[in-house]
């Protein structure tokens, strides 16, 4: 993550672009772009260090209402992209916003991958249980049998738990954000944002056009005898440090209390922090324990042309470093 270091402070109006929105009104993901827009600023980051990476879908379009540098690429594949965008410039600041369908249905496989990487990027997850995009088709986070106003019929597919997934996989931090509680949006994803490693952060979103099932006023709890809102703060005896001195016996009760909360979907769903883990060391360190010149030598350093065009890349060093190793 890099901070601006002179007195230029940049806002969050910084972060914003004003380019033409098409979400609908009263979309989650107004909420979640917000946040964005606001982490960034209070993390004191510098706009031109700033790379939003977008997938497939509505939440794909985030990167166009950033004003930092951001790349719209194809569905499914935005972490290959936000992989090789930091491997070769470790400097810059790196999310990625796809949604449900994009990270967990085409884009499962680069989702578990990158895990084993432990790559130092952002993942915010856009849940909204529908391919809102593509009217509304049943997305890999919508629970069987439910029946959201495009489907035909009742669900016929199981849902996909987005934390295990993660926590599977190996993603170092893991949260659950709600996208009208934009004040604890904001200190979500500072905190993923600021994580040494691979952050998931999976944000809750109403879809008003279509998912009428679990709108704003279901996750209000506005359903219950008693009404009160659905989306709750992690209880604080929870803890969700596991560093280089935790226990095996701990590790093991905090996956026993991970599984146990990140499963609770009812009349309470907790959000907050699930995970943050500094016990593994991220895909930059581990490349650089092998290639001893990549910290001086990444890609984005490299001078590639001399005064008159002419390439003047030399690998050799690096395939040599290689071929030792
Ligand atoms: Fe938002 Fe749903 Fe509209 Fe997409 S279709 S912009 S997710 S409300």
């Amino acid at each position: 993550m890099t901070t601006t270091t002179e007195e230029k402070k940049y806002t969050a109006k910084d972060f914003q672009q004003p380019n033409a929105n098409d979400w609908c009104p009263g979309c989650g993901d107004f909420g979640i772009i917000n946040a964005m827009h606001q982490a960034c600023s209070k993390l004191g980051l510098d706009p031109s260090s700033v790379v939003t990476v977008g997938g497939i879908g509505c939440s794909g379009k985030a990167p166009y209402y950033m004003g930092n540098y951001g790349v719209h690429t194809l569905h499914g594949r935005p972490i290959p992209f936000a992989t090789g965008i930091k491997l070769a410039n470790p400097d810059l600041t790196v999310t990625v916003t796809a949604g449900d369908g994009d990270g967990l249905g085409i884009g499962a496989g680069h989702f578990v991958n990158v895990g084993r990487r432990n790559v130092d990027i952002t993942y915010l997850m856009f849940d909204n249980e529908v391919y809102g995009l593509t009217k509304g088709q049943a997305a890999p986070t919508l629970a069987m049998g439910l029946q959201t106003k495009s489907l035909p019929g009742p669900n016929i597919q199981m849902k996909l738990n987005p934390m295990m997934m993660a926590y599977a996989s190996g993603f170092t931090w893991i949260g659950r954000g709600y996208s009208y509680n934009v004040k604890q949006l904001v200190e979500l994803t500072m905190a993923a944002m600021a994580h040494p490693g691979l952050a998931f952060l999976d944000v809750l979103q109403p879809c008003p056009t279509y998912n009428d099932l679990h709108t704003k006023e279901w996750y209000a709890g506005k359903d219950m005898e008693a009404p009160r809102p659905r989306v709750q703060a992690l209880d604080e005896s929870y803890n969700p440090h596991i560093d280089a001195s935790t226990s095996e016996e701990d590790v093991l009760s905090h996956a026993r209390r991970f599984m146990e909360e990140t499963h609770r979907w009812g009349n309470e769903i907790p959000t907050g922090v699930f995970m943050e883990n500094t016990s593994v060391n991220n895909f930059a360190e581990r490349i650089r324990e092998r290639v001893t010149t990549y910290a001086e030598q990444t890609p984005a350093r490299k001078v590639i042309e001399d005064s008159n065009g002419n390439s003047n890349v030399d690998l050799t060093g690096i395939f040599d470093e290689l071929a030792v190793n």
